[in-house]
């Protein structure tokens, strides 16, 4: 029985997961439906045309939120797809608000470029959003949401289980079983493996015996730091900067995940006594919106923190926090004195109202930045861990005497060892074929070396369109 993949996106690069699967018969499933991101023009290009028909697509079916998993989901709608898109429950969730941003996003500088042009009296170069929020709308109206570890047939002949991997809320590697003439084939796709040491949710789930795997390779060539001490690490932090110089502690992180995992660590502080009396900010409308996603969903974190929530019914929440949705309480913040810590999006600094708290207090001596993400190459982000002397914001050269800080140790992506450890319950001569995705050339090829020393013999590093019979 022959099945083929054509990969339509992370394929030799990071962004843009879309990988199609067709079965002998002709119905198509699409895994993920990610947009491509960081490349500017190339990435745009890349947005606009799919490579396939997306009425031909039979089902979606959805491994995590992430934009980079889900952002072109409104798209495959808006162009015609009608088929059901598979989600966990809190994916769904995590969705429904992530996309809602994206075409909000997108909507305005959409209507800024056009502004801008109009004055300048340019003509327009950008053809407009990729999407709409009517066109998030129409995409959420199609969700289904399923239980994690359970087989459920989506159509005929094929189920579909999703296995907890620690990645983020909701998130899953997905086991499809394709029933036919010659017998079933069990295919296994990765989604983004979270770590086996993380702050919140519980560690990678084994899965069933595959045939063909689709593995993401982000950190398929380093190990980060570990995971010890980073709690100390970070309340060390906050008493140099807020207690000893009295300044103002900035943290850019992302809305789902990385602000979460903050917010509990500080939680934990105060409830142990040991979080110095400073006013913390989350200045972020999408983050407060997935905090309440983690709330809800507390039941998918790890069992130790579920007991914790026993004794205190809100984990991100403490007396001296204040979540912002207000731009104009946004703003008080900028001229405001003392020590604090403030929370905002976005991780990589190239948007969002974390541009505002930098401007602000970057020059100031007495403050510092607390980089908790990874920055892809181009971003602020990238350019403030360089250390320059001076930033260009706003029209303007802003000088960086604040200190900029790193904790490497948060990540929610597992390490080469991690991605090795989940791929460690299945038994490398059973398995036709690994494909690699979602890296880059150098993680790629170390994860290949890795798993090849591992018994895994039949390893693919598939390109931007290319298919294979499998
Ligand atoms: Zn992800």
């Amino acid at each position: 029985m022959s099945l083929s993949i054509t990969f339509h996106g992370a394929a030799g690069m990071v962004t843009g997961s879309k990988h199609l699967l067709e079965l002998p018969d002709g119905r198509r499933i699409l895994l993920d439906c990610g947009m491509f991101q960081g490349e500017g023009p190339a990435s745009d290009a890349l947005n606009r045309r799919f490579g396939f028909k997306p009425e031909s697509i039979d089902a979606l079916v959805l491994s995590h939120a992430h934009i980079d998993h889900s952002g072109l989901i409104p798209r495959l709608v808006a162009e015609g797809f009608r088929g059901p898109i598979y989600a966990t429950e809190a994916t769904r969730d995590l969705c429904e608000i992530l996309l809602a941003d994206s075409a909000f996003i997108q909507e305005n500088d959409f209507r800024y470029d056009a502004k801008r042009a109009k004055k300048q009296h340019a003509a327009m170069t950008e053809v407009g959003p990729l999407y709409s929020s009517i066109d998030v709308d129409a995409a959420m109206a199609l969700f289904r949401v399923l239980p994690f570890s359970t087989p459920v047939e989506i159509m005929q002949g094929v189920t579909l289980t999703y296995i907890p991997n620690g990645h983020i809320l909701g998130s899953a590697s997905v086991h499809l079983t394709v029933a036919g003439r010659e017998g079933v084939r069990k295919i296994t796709f990765s989604g983004d493996v979270g770590r086996y040491v993380d702050q919140l949710l519980p560690p990678p789930e084994p899965f069933p015996q595959a045939d063909v795997i689709l593995c993401e390779s982000t950190y398929g060539n380093r190990d980060h730091p570990p995971a010890e001490g980073t709690e100390q690490e970070l309340l060390g932090h906050v008493q140099r900067v807020c207690v000893e110089q009295q300044g103002r502690l900035i943290i850019p992180a992302f809305s789902v995940g990385r602000t979460q995992e903050i917010l509990y660590a500080l939680n934990r502080f105060f409830n142990q006594g040991r979080l110095p009396h400073v006013p913390v900010f989350v200045d972020s409308p999408l983050s407060i919106n997935a905090t309440n996603i983690y709330r809800k969903h507390s039941a998918l974190l790890r069992p130790e923190i579920r007991k914790e929530l026993e004794q205190d019914p809100d984990l991100f929440g403490f007396p001296g926090v204040e979540f912002i949705r207000e731009a104009a309480r946004s703003k008080e913040l900028n001229t405001r004195k003392g020590p604090s810590i403030t929370i905002a999006a976005s991780g990589m600094m190239d948007a969002g109202r974390i541009r505002h708290h930098l401007f602000h207090g970057l020059p100031n001596a007495n403050n510092a930045v607390l980089i908790v993400g990874f920055c892809a190459p181009g971003t602020l982000g990238a350019h403030l861990l360089e250390k320059p002397d001076v930033v260009h914001m706003y029209g303007e050269d802003v000088p960086v005497r604040a200190a900029i800080l790193t904790m490497g140790s948060y990540s929610a992506h597992g390490d080469r060892n991690e991605l090795l450890q989940w791929i460690g319950c299945q038994d490398p001569g059973l398995v036709n074929k690994v494909f690699l995705v979602h890296g880059t050339d150098e993680s790629m090829a170390g994860l290949r070396t890795l798993y090849t020393q591992h018994g895994f013999t039949h390893i693919d590093l598939p390109k931007q369109g290319q298919r294979f019979e499998v």
